[in-house]
């Protein structure tokens, strides 16, 4: 399974930073391309401020200098259920699907089962149920 460490290079962006192929990266075990998550920019409303594409550490955005405008490069870069971009943007010009879907894709994928899993171990014994040490408070 693919990290965001051993994921191949595919360029630079406009500011010749690496850009990282991240849609190889799986989320919770689901192939990331198959997750419409990423933002959608209004151009009406965009007033290429650059803060998008100067913050997103995934490099999602690039700047495209023949048309002078941010655009979404690498959409599947996008971390699920991230919306950070869109609170930063000063102009409301970017647009995410409904955190609906994302609330149904983690019940469908077993999502809190799954995260739960994982820090049961460090759970102090006395503040589980009996019913989670045999199960998760998300089990079946
Ligand atoms: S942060 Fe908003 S206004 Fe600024 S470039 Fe991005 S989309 Fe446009
Ligand atoms: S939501 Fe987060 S990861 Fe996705 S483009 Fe915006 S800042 Fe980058």
């Amino acid at each position: 399974m693919s990290t965001p460490k051993d994921v191949p290079t595919i360029g630079k962006d406009a500011l010749d930073r690496e850009v990282k192929d991240l849609s190889k990266v799986p989320w919770w075990g689901m192939e990331r391309t198959k997750i419409e998550w990423y933002p959608t920019i209004d151009y009406n409303k965009c007033a290429t401020c650059g803060i998008c594409f100067v913050t997103c550490g995934r490099r999602v955005f690039d700047f495209d200098k023949k048309s002078g405008k941010v655009v979404v490069a690498h959409p599947y870069n996008c971390m699920v259920a991230c919306q950070t971009c869109a609170n930063l943007c000063p102009t409301g010009a970017l647009k995410f699907p409904s955190p609906e879907y994302i609330k149904e894709l983690s019940a469908k994928n077993k999502l809190a089962k799954k995260a739960f899993e994982i820090i049961s171990p460090l759970m102090p014994k006395d503040k589980l149920s009996e019913k989670e040490t045999e199960t998760t408070p998300y089990g079946e």
